[in-house]
């Protein structure tokens, strides 16, 4: 049963443009996960809409939490481990592909 926005989903801060994580700076079809930040345990769309909103400085995971589910797919609510999302293309549950170009960011996320 795949699952659902509800009540069981966690929050996306920050200037979202949509209901599947997309914000103003990253709204590309491809645009589909939010990361918990490491250091408020809170969701975002990307490192500049935490920049903008959290009013602190983001910190990364470090390597040794690789196993927490930090990664939410935008279009079914799906949690991954840091580790299952750094392996993926796209989401394990529904099969929608991520952006390649967020590897590129990964080390503002987590520790490499
Ligand atoms: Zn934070
Ligand atoms: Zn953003
Ligand atoms: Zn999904």
């Amino acid at each position: 049963m795949p699952e659902t926005a509800g009540p069981g989903r966690p929050a996306v801060l920050g200037p979202t443009v949509d209901d599947e994580t997309r914000c103003i700076h990253y709204r590309t079809p491809l645009d589909v996960v939010a990361i918990e930040f490491a250091c408020c345990r809170e969701f975002y769309p990307c490192h500049l809409c935490h920049a903008e909103a959290a009013g602190h400085p983001a910190q990364q995971w470090p390597v040794s939490e690789r196993g927490e589910r930090a990664i939410l797919c935008g279009v079914c609510g799906h949690l991954l481990t840091i580790a299952e999302y750094l392996d993926a293309d796209g989401c394990p549950a529904c099969a929608v592909p991520f952006n390649p170009g967020c590897a590129l960011h990964a080390h503002l996320y987590f520790e490499v």
